[in-house]
């Protein structure tokens, strides 16, 4: 029976949980049973639906009230310190202006929460990391020198070796090209697995919420309007009342779904 108490409690569930900025209610009432550990979460919803809002608001980095357990421990309570020990959160774009190399900077970041054990250690690590998301050369280079979509690799690699319980990817993908998108998410999906960690991330393309989700959460005007298994949530009904699109599920070659957009709903059918 313990086994199965904590099957039931390994994860993130939030409750009656509101966020926002001072007078900006922004997320509301929002109720989440259990985001599971071991499996990746996408967040769906318009521009200025609440995503980003949601995920800084889950890393304690917005106001918000409500509760938020992780494996049955309520985060919100906890100094922040405490709370960054577990919550890992990635933001669209690093922050600008940092004289560091990609190395270091990575090591900083596995200092700054608490990693231990000698530096060479650590350096191995990192560089395993590096090669595994193919930017091993990249090493001594410095950040502020890097494109865009290797940032967003060396973010992915900052919030990784840190080794969160929670970790929360606002569009990782976004500066990246099409064979890195897939890359990346193969490597999320293996490290959420291999860690058993609860990975929330936000794309923008509905086919990576299809192909790479294992669960799916739309969002729409602060509001969770459809949770569950991406073929449930993603479909010409959601399509067309979330972002006004119409869509039709279509499968590739091995059989996996795809979202083809015929148009805007209003639009004359042909
Ligand atoms: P999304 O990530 O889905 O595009 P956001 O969470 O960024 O949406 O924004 C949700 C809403 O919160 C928007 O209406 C936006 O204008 C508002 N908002 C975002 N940041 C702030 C802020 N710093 N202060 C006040 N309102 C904000």
């Amino acid at each position: 029976p313990q086994d199965l108490l904590n099957a039931a409690t390994q994860g993130l569930q939030i409750r009656d949980f509101n966020a926002g900025y001072p007078k900006r209610h922004v997320i509301r009432h929002l109720n989440v049973p259990m985001l599971p550990r071991g499996k990746i979460t996408v967040l769906l919803g318009p521009n200025g639906s609440g995503k980003s809002t949601l995920l800084r608001s889950l890393a304690g980095l917005n106001r918000a009230e409500g509760q938020l357990f992780l494996d049955g421990h309520d985060l919100m309570p906890m100094p922040f310190a405490r709370r960054a020990e577990q919550v890992v959160y990635l933001p669209q774009t690093l922050p600008a202006g940092v004289h560091l190399h990609v190395l270091e900077s990575i090591i900083v970041a596995q200092r700054a929460s608490g990693g231990k054990g000698k530096v060479s250690e650590g350096t191995d690590k990192v560089m395993t990391l590096l090669r595994q998301l193919g930017i091993e050369h990249l090493a001594l280079s410095y950040l502020d020198q890097l494109s865009g979509g290797q940032k967003q690799l060396v973010g992915l690699a900052q919030s990784l070796i840190r080794q969160p319980s929670l970790l929360l990817l606002d569009e990782p993908l976004s500066a990246l090209d099409l064979n890195y998108q897939f890359h990346v998410m193969d490597l999320v999906r293996k490290e959420t697995q291999k860690r058993n960690i609860v990975t929330v991330v936000v794309v923008h393309d509905i086919n990576i919420a299809l192909r790479h989700g294992d669960r799916v959460l739309m969002l729409k005007d602060g509001n969770l309007i459809a949770d569950g298994e991406p073929e449930d949530v993603i479909t010409a009904d959601s399509l067309a009342r979330v972002y006004g699109v119409r869509g039709r599920i279509e499968r590739c070659s091995q059989g996996t779904p795809q979202i083809l957009i015929d148009g805007l709903v209003g639009d004359p059918e042909i």
